[in-house]
């Protein structure tokens, strides 16, 4: 049996980024993969800024005189140069005029009809967000390879950016195998099961920002199985394929593969999960999930992902576990690493502890939708109550890095 990280890492060498690249508007930026490094074109702030409504004084030491008032600054307007010992009425996000030594928050002042008194005496630039202080024109704000989230198409709104260069999106053929297979809303029969993979895999596939294509259900057959490999191999960049992997005579996936391209059927070492397949129809990179439901989609967050975040072209993408104190027993540790579905709380003393579903089948949804991620169980490794653990998010196994 293969250790998961030597698949992870045999997947990972096999991986090609892609180069082609496409211009797109920032509202439909979300979840792309920034392809080229952002340098800033502005410096933010633009001006020297006002950060309080207040006034803006030529003068640290006001003492207790009124200073005259010269002039009235809101957002959006630029004043004159103040004149020694004088204030300007100004507001928050305008240009602090010339001659600007502090800005007084207006709480701090006593207004007057011919003047305002200055309660506090402020410290020298108290209130004035430098120019170019939060980013300095030039300097670089994103880096190719990033996975753009809602922050960063903030940061590139703010620099005045309306398109960004992102990698084209991969195109992934997807298909589920099976003939017990029926789908939600269809007529059930006595040995029917309900099409799971084909959903739960393409909402995974699609969060990972990839354009996916459901190839339908295909039967448990040689020539079926065959002819929809061959036909998806020519439009794709990739296939994703669910069930049929498996040593059985009714696991047709190998043979196909084994006549169409080439494939690597490893045993992983790995619980839930076990049976993975990887290799190529034609020239196009292949990846076999297994049936189970939650095996397909364990496998897929923990092999498929990573894969196909270095095919998109994102980099500094390996998911990042947190360390969390058990709030359980799991004393028959298996010989395979295991993967256990789990969901955070915090105890009474804030600590996060992380617990366990009372059902880690490798069909049962249901614990796979209650947890927020994988606890991970290295081989033979009993773990007892208060032990610090790893965990796994979901949110950071789909799109690396250390979102929870
Ligand atoms: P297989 O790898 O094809 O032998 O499938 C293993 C188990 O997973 C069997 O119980 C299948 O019925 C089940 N299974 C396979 N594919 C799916 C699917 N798309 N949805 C739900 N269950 C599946
Ligand atoms: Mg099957």
């Amino acid at each position: 049996m293969l250790d998961l990280y030597d698949a992870i890492n045999q997947l990972l060498a096999a991986a090609q980024p892609v180069q082609d690249t496409e211009q797109v508007d920032l509202k439909s930026a979300a979840g792309r993969i920034c392809a080229v490094d952002i340098h800033s074109p502005v410096n933010v702030p633009a001006f020297d800024q006002s950060a309080m409504d207040g006034y803006a004084l030529s003068t640290l030491a006001p003492g207790d005189t009124l200073l005259p008032l010269h002039g009235r600054i809101a957002a959006g307007q630029s004043g004159s140069q103040l004149p020694p010992d004088s204030a300007a009425r100004i507001f928050t996000g305008a240009p602090v005029p010339e001659g600007t030594l502090a800005v007084v928050m207006q709480e701090d002042t006593e207004s007057h009809s011919d003047g305002v008194r200055v309660l506090k005496s402020p410290r020298p630039g108290q209130h004035i967000r430098r120019k170019g202080e939060d980013i300095a024109s030039g300097s670089t704000i994103l880096s190719r390879g990033t996975r753009l989230t809602a922050a960063h198409i903030g940061l590139l709104a703010s620099v005045g950016i309306p398109q960004i260069s992102v990698f084209r999106k991969l195109k992934v053929a997807l298909l589920s195998t099976g003939d017990e297979l029926v789908e939600p809303g269809e007529a059930t029969h006595e040995a029917s099961v309900f099409n799971t993979n084909r959903y739960s895999l393409h909402a995974l596939l699609t969060q990972m920002g990839v354009e996916v294509s459901d190839l339908d259900n295909i039967p448990d057959n040689a020539d079926a199985t065959r002819a929809a490999l061959s036909a998806a191999a020519s439009a794709y960049d990739l296939i994703i394929s669910s069930g049929g992997v498996s040593v059985g005579e009714e696991d047709h996936v190998k043979a196909a593969i084994d006549a169409l391209g080439e494939l690597h059927l490893w045993k992983i070492a790995m619980k839930p999960g076990k049976p993975l397949a990887f290799g190529r129809v034609a020239a196009t990179p292949f990846i076999g999930l297994p049936g189970n439901p939650v095996s397909a989609f364990v496998t897929c967050l923990l092999c498929a992902a990573p894969y196909i975040r270095l095919y998109q072209g994102q980099s500094h993408a390996q998911p990042q576990p947190l360390k969390v104190i058990a709030d359980f027993d799991w004393l028959k540790a298996d010989k395979r690493r295991e993967f256990l579905r789990a969901q955070l709380a915090l105890d009474d003393s804030g600590h996060v502890q992380a617990r366990i579903h009372g059902n880690q089948g490798s069909a049962a949804m249901v614990a796979l939708a209650w947890g927020d991620g994988l606890i991970e169980v290295p081989p033979s490794t009993p773990i007892r109550r208060g032990e610090n653990v790893t965990f796994w998010s979901t949110q950071s196994l789909l799109n690396g890095g250390t979102r929870i």
